[in-house]
């Protein structure tokens, strides 16, 4: 048996990298016969449609206290409900990465944060993001949202590591820290 040519953007988890163009045959803009490359992009010989498909930006903040601890929210939703992360969220179209950095912050932990230095660019072949991480100050008491229905301040030799929401959380904190 052979393995399919585009079997290795497939995810670990065994669903495809890119269910959005999977089967597409036509153009979403004149109908007719398009051309996919799966899983990167579709052109219409037609009419000139074309879409690419790459990574999405993520961009997240670590806040931490005057104290120097570390501030994380237990997820309230799925991907990793229930496990501990930083705020983060896709980049907006008309936004740069460290807007929505604080934008994902204040709407997570209704606070404030000034930012500091890159954490670090996390990325695999087998991810549909690309997740930015800054350090960044906690200006505020955060507060608990529907995407974060829990929130404490860990002190640096006391990070949950083993109920971590993502490989990248860890990566990160571990960057920041160590
Ligand atoms: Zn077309």
């Amino acid at each position: 048996m052979t393995t399919p040519p585009h079997d290795h953007f497939h995810s670990a988890h065994g669903t495809s990298i890119n269910p959005a163009l999977e089967g597409v045959r036509f153009c979403p803009r004149c109908g007719r016969d398009a051309d996919v490359a799966f899983p990167r992009s579709i052109s219409c010989p037609h009419c000139g449609y074309g879409a690419y498909y790459n990574p999405k930006p993520v961009a997240g903040a670590i806040p931490r206290t005057a104290a120097g601890e570390v501030l994380l929210l237990r997820r309230g939703f799925a991907p990793g409900k229930g496990l501990w992360t930083f705020p983060g969220g896709f980049v907006d179209l008309g936004e740069s990465t460290e807007q929505a950095a604080v934008r994902e912050t204040h709407e997570e932990l209704r606070i404030d944060v000034e930012l500091g230095r890159l954490v670090g660019v996390y990325s695999r072949p087998v991810d549909r993001v690309v997740l930015v991480v800054y350090e960044a100050r906690a200006l505020a008491e955060p507060q608990t949202t529907p995407e974060a229905p829990e929130v404490r301040a860990f002190a640096p030799d006391a990070i949950p590591y083993d109920e971590l929401a993502f490989w990248s959380t860890a990566a990160a904190l571990r960057d920041l820290l160590s």
